[in-house]
């Protein structure tokens, strides 16, 4: 008998305008929180916000945020409040911002609202920060303490934004299933450190199903700026149901991969989405499951998801170059989470039945 620990946001808000709810959210720990935002976010939303905080009386602590998530960032973000003692730590923007408000959360032992303006992956509702060194390297997944206390995620910013983050958020999103069933099938703990949940397996089921329902159908409103029901299903599967899915779940091949694309030649400039897009498909068929691996590719295909090392960016992948990735991948901690065990040459194997069945 072993613990099982589900943890996941306090609140979720999902909808058009849904920003607005962010002074009434952020009042109650007090009049001071810092907000931690990109620059062009502050400036695109400067009014807005103005009046999401000054209708509660709040007077935030305002600083723009650039570049990579480093010890020494946060240690310079926090420097930079000096004897501030905020209420709360918000991050508004992309990953970058709102891993810079976890991290300083982290840090002063703040709770964190993080509100997405763009949906490229399902950070926003999970405890992690992804820690980089000077060369933009990962070093660590750092945890939080508490899951964020809010989770803002205004559709209409989502729907505004480039279609191209979206598209690699349901990439990150669709692996999750199958990663959360490796995990639990195998012997993988979840981020929590302890084995998966039934619950998330039954969350991560629904976020692949929605997916596969409602993305096409999705992107096709998106492309003509109507904001319906199946973009709302799809932005709430890429952030939330995926989210709870991996942090209860587990991750799994499909990820561990990532730590050998982000150092191939090419592909590394490929969006993490489009990574764990590609990789669902290895894993797949590392796992011999050919028919749902043909159906996957035929989906990622037409939403345009990668489904080989060239849709990363990767043209002419050598034998040498496909060992080189699998190797990097054998060091992810989640690489076990899978029924069977797998090493270096049979992950090169994988990759290689992918890139054959993407050209067939
Ligand atoms: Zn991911």
């Amino acid at each position: 008998m072993s613990l099982r620990i589900f943890g996941g946001p306090h609140r979720y808000f999902q909808g058009p305008g849904a920003i607005d709810e962010l002074g009434r959210i952020a009042r109650p720990f007090g009049a001071r929180p810092v907000v931690i935002a990109d620059a062009f976010v502050l400036d695109m939303l400067k009014d807005r916000l103005n009046a999401i905080f000054s209708n509660e009386g709040m007077e935030p602590v305002i600083r723009a945020f650039s570049g990579e998530i480093t010890y020494a960032a946060i240690d310079a973000l926090d420097a930079s409040l000096g004897g501030e003692q905020p209420s709360l730590a918000i991050g508004i923007g992309g990953g970058k911002s709102l891993d810079a408000a976890k991290g300083l959360a982290r840090k002063r032992g703040l709770d964190v609202v993080t509100v997405p303006t763009i949906a490229s992956n399902d950070s926003p509702t999970s405890g992690s920060i992804a820690m980089y060194d000077d060369h933009h390297v990962m070093i660590s997944v750092d945890r939080l303490a508490r899951s964020p206390e809010a989770v803002i995620v205004d559709t209409a910013l989502i729907a505004a934004a480039p279609l191209h983050f979206l598209r690699a958020g349901v990439g990150d999103a669709i692996s999750k299933k199958f990663e959360a069933e490796g995990c639990l099938n195998g012997s993988g703990v979840t981020p929590y450190g302890t084995r998966p949940l039934l619950s998330a397996i039954a969350i991560a089921d629904a976020c692949y199903a929605t997916l596969r329902r409602s993305a096409q159908t999705a992107f096709a409103d998106l492309e003509r700026g109507a904001l319906t029901d199946a973009v709302e299903d799809t932005i709430e599967a890429t952030i939330l149901m995926s989210g709870l899915g991996f942090e209860n779940g587990g991750l799994s091949l499909a990820h561990s991969l990532t730590r050998g694309l982000v150092k191939a030649r090419d592909a590394k400039n490929a969006i993490h989405g489009q990574h764990v897009a590609w990789g669902a498909l290895v894993q797949l068929a590392a796992e011999g499951r050919r028919a749902e691996l043909r159906s996957l590719l035929a989906f990622n295909r037409s939403i345009g998801l990668a489904t080989s090392l060239e849709d990363l960016g990767m043209n002419e992948p050598t034998d040498v170059e496909i060992e080189e990735i699998a190797r990097w991948t054998t060091t992810a901690p989640h690489l076990g989470n899978l029924p069977a065990p797998i090493d270096a040459a049979g992950i090169a194997e994988a990759i290689r039945a992918v890139q054959r069945l993407s050209r067939a």
